[in-house]
C-alpha cells in the first residue's frame, strides 16, 4: 500500500510504500476510496496538538470499501462501503464512557492522530467505530460529512439546535457561523432546512466566501468584525481564531451561547465582563460520539445536504494542506488515492 506519512511535525508529508496491514481481531481493512482533509490534520502536521503517534498517516474522513475482516467482526461485509471518523476507539469503562460521553473518554484513540488514518490506499480501523454508508452518492462528496459534518452537528446541538425546527420555536432562530469552511458549508444547509436564519461570518472582504454562504441558505454574510443586522441566539466558531470569541459574544443576545467547534484555537484576548454578563455562555465541543454520527448520517439525505469538494490525488496531500492553510479552498478538500 501507499501512504502519505508525517515523520516529524512541521515537515512535509512523504509518500511511503508499506506492506498492507492485516486487520487484528475486531478490526477491518479498508480500501480507501476518498479521504477528506480537515483543519485538524493541519494542526497535527503543524505540531499544534500534543503527542501524536509518529510517524503518523493523517486523515480521519475516510470513505472506502471493506477489504478484509478481522476475527470477531460482525455486521459488516466484504465490499461494503464504510466511513471512518476521528473517534477511532474508546475504553468503554471510564466514567465518561459509562455516562454516554465517550467523546471525552480518558483513553481514546483518534484516527490520523494517535492511530494511522486515511491518507493512504488502505487503512485499518476498529469495526465498532466505522459506519456503513448505504446512501448512493459519490465517495469524495461523502468524505467531509465524517468530520466537518459530524463536528458541525455536535456543535449545532451544543448551540441548542438539532432537535425540532425553528418553526416549532425550538433552539436558536438566529444562528451565527464564524469561519465559512468545510463544517459551516454543511451545517448552514441543515440550519436553513430547519428554518433557522443563518448569519455567516468570513474574513473581512472575502466576497467569494460570502457569496458561497448565501448560495447555501445564509440570510446574511459579512466580515467577522461586523455586527449582524439582528442579535444572534447562538453562534458557532469554526475558525481557529481566539479573537472571534469576544466578537461573537458581542453579537449574541442575553442568554446566548457561543460554541467553539475547533480542536485548537489561538489565545482568546481578554475582554470586559459585560460581554459575558446576562447569562451568555462560552463552551467548547470535543470530538464526537457514535450516537452523533448515526443521527447526523441519517439526517443528511433527509435534509438534502450537499458538499462542495475539491479533489486532489493522494500524492498531492501537501498541496491540499497548503491550500487549506491559506484559505484558497471553497468547501472541503478530498484526497483520492
Ligand atoms: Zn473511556
Ligand atoms: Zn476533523
Amino acid at each position: 500500500m501507499r501512504a502519505m506519512v508525517l515523520e516529524r511535525p512541521r515537515t512535509p508529508l512523504v509518500m511511503r510504500e508499506r506492506p498492507a496491514p492485516e486487520p487484528a481481531s475486531g478490526e477491518i481493512l479498508i480500501e480507501v476510496a476518498a479521504c477528506g482533509v480537515c483543519r485538524t490534520d493541519l494542526h497535527v502536521v503543524d505540531g499544534e496538538l500534543p503527542n501524536p503517534k509518529l510517524p503518523i498517516v493523517p486523515g480521519h474522513e475516510i470513505v472506502g470499501r471493506v477489504a478484509a475482516l478481522g476475527a470477531g467482526v460482525a455486521g459488516l461485509a466484504i465490499g461494503e462501503r464504510v466511513g471512518v471518523p476521528w473517534l477511532g476507539f474508546t475504553c468503554g469503562v471510564c466514567p465518561y464512557c459509562g455516562s454516554g460521553r465517550e467523546n471525552l473518554c480518558d483513553r481514546p484513540l483518534f484516527t490520523g492522530y494517535t492511530r494511522d488514518g486515511g491518507y493512504a490506499t488502505r487503512a485499518r480501523a476498529d469495526a465498532r467505530y466505522c459506519f456503513p454508508l448505504p446512501e448512493r452518492r459519490d465517495d469524495a462528496e461523502v468524505a467531509p460529512f465524517l468530520c466537518a459534518g459530524l463536528i458541525g452537528w455536535r456543535s449545532y446541538r451544543m448551540a441548542g439546535a438539532g432537535e425540532g425546527t425553528a418553526a416549532e420555536r425550538t433552539g436558536p432562530q438566529a444562528l451565527g457561523l464564524y469561519g465559512f469552511g468545510a463544517a459551516a458549508h454543511i451545517l448552514a444547509q441543515v440550519a436553513a432546512w430547519q428554518g433557522r436564519r443563518v448569519y455567516a461570518f468570513t474574513r473581512s472582504g472575502d466576497d467569494a466566501a460570502q457569496a458561497f454562504a448565501k448560495s447555501l441558505g445564509a440570510v446574511w454574510a459579512g466580515g467577522s468584525d461586523e455586527m449582524p443586522p439582528e442579535p444572534l441566539d447562538a453562534a458557532i466558531i469554526f475558525a481557529p481564531v481566539g479573537a472571534l470569541v469576544p466578537m461573537a459574544l458581542k453579537a449574541v443576545k442575553k442568554g446566548g451561547r457561543v460554541v467553539c467547534g475547533g480542536i485548537h484555537m489561538s489565545d482568546i484576548p481578554s475582554f470586559p465582563y459585560r460581554l459575558l454578563w446576562e447569562e451568555r455562555q462560552v463552551v467548547s465541543v470535543a470530538n464526537l460520539t457514535r450516537a452523533d454520527a448515526r443521527e447526523f448520517l441519517t439526517l443528511v439525505p433527509q435534509a438534502g445536504v450537499k458538499s462542495e469538494v475539491t479533489r486532489y490525488p493522494l500524492e498531492a496531500a501537501n498541496e491540499a494542506l497548503a491550500d487549506l492553510r491559506e484559505g484558497r479552498l471553497q468547501g472541503a478538500a478530498v484526497l483520492i488515492p
